[in-house]
């Protein structure tokens, strides 16, 4: 049966047809804007739009769907939280887009799709097809994580499982958007990363700049910027590591990008285990930015 998904965000919307569970080949693909200015209703008529195109293109009539969304759909309200499409927020978006298409929609927020989609047909299928347990993080802007256990996605009671962006890890990260203090996402996100890096050296610099001085080896301040990097990363995914204890953490998102994190990151990380050694296998995402689509529809496959 061919399986639909939706990757809603911000700017644009993406939609795909795919064969099936097992083979993958891409029936459809389409991407409109979301023209999330013009508001929650116009933003739910825009996905109802993007279907009927897939289905004119396509030919097929869907009867169910999967959609990733920036926000997680709160399992006990039923309305979208932590959405930074803001409009969003507190709307029981899932029921209202069901009311518009007819039919029912699986639905998790983009970390999650981004973690199935690469454990069932990215970065952990490849190296291991079998695996039990895959943890997916993305580190770029924002940090966000998601669980997938036996190649289903873990939403947990308050649709938070696999938030590790949002754990406390270091109070210097200071004020979290989130309402708290030291978050992951404070002191490792691309952006906390780059206000370290002022913070010290009175200078701006993108993430990239500050990569490619500490690889130069002549700023100390690029150098303090990315060994705290390495040593929060290692302190921070231990974690997850000594509760969950995944097979395969892939990594996706701008900072993960850093080779340091798979060396010296994964050597930080190794000293915070209750363990004599870490088996964890870490890899690089290889999906780029089909994942979350692809994640989306496998949410119902
Ligand atoms: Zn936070």
């Amino acid at each position: 049966m061919p399986l639909w998904g939706i990757d809603l965000g911000g700017t644009k919307i993406e939609g795909v047809i795919l064969e099936s569970a097992n083979d993958t080949k891409v029936i459809s693909r389409l991407r409109i804007d979301t023209e999330a200015d013009q508001g929650y209703e116009h933003i739910l008529d825009r996905i109802v739009l993007l279907v009927q195109k897939l289905s004119a293109e396509s030919g097929l009539t869907p009867t169910t769907l999967g959609i990733g969304t920036p926000g997680t759909l709160d399992p006990i309200t039923q309305t979208l939280k932590n959405s930074n499409t803001t409009c969003m927020n507190g709307k029981p978006f899932k029921k209202d887009l069901e009311a518009k298409l007819g039919f029912p929609i699986a639905l998790a927020n983009d970390a999650n799709c981004f973690a199935l989609a690469e454990a069932r047909l990215g970065a952990a299928k490849r190296v291991m097809p079998d695996a039990e347990v895959v943890f997916g993080v993305i580190m770029g802007t924002g940090v966000g994580g998601g669980l997938v256990v036996h190649g289903k996605v873990i939403n947990g009671r308050q649709g938070n499982g696999g938030e590790w962006g949002h754990i406390f890890l270091d109070e210097s990260g200071g004020p979290c958007y989130c309402g708290q203090t030291g978050c992951v996402e404070t002191v490792i996100a691309g952006p906390s990363l780059q206000r370290y890096y002022e913070s010290i050296s009175g200078k701006k610099a993108t993430l990239k700049e500050i990569v490619k001085s500490y690889e130069a080896g002549n700023d100390p301040y690029a150098q303090a910027t990315i060994k705290r990097l390495l040593e929060m990363f290692g302190k921070g995914i231990s974690v997850i590591i000594n509760i969950i204890d995944p097979d395969i953490i892939v990594m996706g998102g701008g900072v993960s990008n850093i080779d340091l994190l798979y060396t010296e990151g994964i050597a930080e990380a190794s000293k915070h285990i209750f363990n004599t050694k870490l088996d964890t296998i870490f890899l690089k995402a290889e999906l780029g930015d089909s994942a979350g689509v692809f994640g989306a529809a496998m949410l119902v496959g």
